[in-house]
């Protein structure tokens, strides 16, 4: 059998070594000219961690990201709503990861032509549509930069894990238009920065309408340490103001992203000399899309962000992504036929992440975070009688349950 993967991501390259490793062969076709480090950092659950690990990924994982120790909510101006361990410090068999998504991108890569041969992944094809019959799926990939019709894939089957503006999801639902927007503008950067308390601690401070998001994504060195962050401002009336262009690379100013910066207290750590000192600094719409009724038509299914794009709150979108490779390589590997396995893969898959594209519209675990802000705005003394710890732990660990990664034996953070 051989699966045709349109998008070089960290689901599509997650895809094709799961598929690799079941017997399957696997060809990768990635739009870009070559796969570079873009973004900035990534959270990866122990769910999905669990996955690479087994596909021999920990070790390396170890030398470009960051085990995530723990877990905070704080309000805007520093309070603290919760907190919590993460990964095996919280009782999971397996590390969360804070990494960059390029470092996680290469790394999955390299294993890819390590295993697979160079040619598993073709660069500069951006898959432009695709026909179907009764023995097969034939894929159609145009040359990016010149954009004439150049190669054509045959296989068993086409997976389209190629991201938010996904071609396969287009030509299944031509009329969907663009991603959703909700009026929020996120501005990320990662800068080399002084260690800041055990230098493996992930903070999120703020609700929805502003939060400020940081965390580190490499391991530390001589004291520094790589320190990824993110601003969330909602700037605008959805209903009323198209949203940016969405583009992961678009750079913005300082200048832009500063005012919002010093809204936002963070106890031992200079937030706005953060900002300031970070080279680029990129802005991207809080964007994503509605839940869809079928991924799967016949030998061609979605996957990733292509399928359930969601907003980034939770850690979860890579997470999913692998977790539908899982799910897709393990049923093609054990159903007779592959158009059989893509739809249980859909069955599988498809209401758990819509699930979590829904939470995540209402903010997800750190919905928490809102609750305090809304019914407490000038702060407190005492954050149990804002809102009890029960009801803390009701929204933060109902999330983990529905995202599927609870852990088993339930840590508090000294
Ligand atoms: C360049 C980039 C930077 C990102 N940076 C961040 C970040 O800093 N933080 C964060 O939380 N999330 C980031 N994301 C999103 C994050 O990677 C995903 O939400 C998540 O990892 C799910 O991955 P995915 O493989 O489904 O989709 P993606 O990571 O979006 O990967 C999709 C891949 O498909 C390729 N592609 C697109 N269209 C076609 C086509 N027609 N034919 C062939 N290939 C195609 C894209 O070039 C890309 O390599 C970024 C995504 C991209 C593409």
């Amino acid at each position: 059998m051989t699966v045709i993967i349109a998008g070089a991501g960290i689901g599509g390259l997650t895809a094709a070594l799961m598929l690799h490793e079941r017997g399957i062969r696997a060809q990768v076709v990635e739009q870009a000219a070559e796969v570079r480090e873009v973004g900035v950092g990534i959270n990866t659950l122990p769910h999905s961690i669990a996955e690479l690990a087994r596909l021999g990924l920990l070790e390396r994982l170890d030398e470009v990201g960051l085990r995530t120790r723990e877990l905070r909510y704080l309000t805007r101006t520093g309070q603290e709503v919760w907190r919590e361990l993460r990964g095996i410090h919280g009782g999971h068999d397996f590390p969360q990861f804070s990494i960059h998504r390029g470092r996680l991108q290469k790394l999955l890569l390299d294993a890819v032509i390590e295993r697979m041969g160079p040619d598993a992944v073709q660069t500069g094809l951006r898959l432009s549509g695709f026909v179907q019959d009764e023995a097969g799926v034939s894929a159609h990939f145009t040359d990016s930069r010149e954009g004439t019709s150049s190669r054509l894939f045959r296989g068993d089957v086409l997976v389209c894990a190629d991201g938010i503006h996904s071609v396969g999801r287009r030509s299944f639902y031509p009329d969907e238009g663009p991603p959703s927007w909700d009026g929020v503008v996120m501005w990320r950067g990662a800068v080399e920065w002084p260690v800041w308390e055990d230098g493996q601690t992930m903070v999120i401070a703020g609700g929805l309408s502003g939060k400020l998001v940081l965390y580190p994504i490499a391991p530390a060195k001589d004291g520094r340490q790589l320190m990824n962050w993110v601003v969330n401002i909602r700037v605008a009336d959805a209903s009323v103001s198209p949203p940016p262009p969405d583009s992961w690379s678009r750079k913005a100013p300082l200048s832009k992203v500063l005012p919002y910066a010093k809204r936002f207290h963070v106890p031992g750590i200079d937030i706005a000399a953060l900002v300031r000192e970070s080279g680029s600094i990129f802005e991207y719409p809080m964007a994503d899309r509605d839940p869809l009724p079928r991924w799967t038509h016949g030998r061609v299914t979605l996957l990733g962000d292509a399928a359930h794009p969601m907003y980034p709150v939770g850690s979860n979108g890579a997470a999913q992504a692998i977790l539908d490779a899982r799910s897709l390589a393990d049923l093609l590997a054990q159903t007779e036929h592959p158009r059989e396995a893509l739809y249980r893969y859909e069955l599988d898959r498809l209401p758990k992440t819509a699930e979590v594209v829904r939470i995540n519209r209402i903010g997800g675990p750190e919905r928490v975070i809102d609750e305090v802000e809304k019914r407490s705005p000038a702060g407190f003394d005492d954050v149990n009688d804002v809102l009890s710890s029960d009801e803390r732990k009701a929204i933060v660990k109902g999330y983990a349950k529905m995202a599927g990664f609870n852990a088993r034996k339930h840590v508090t953070a000294a």
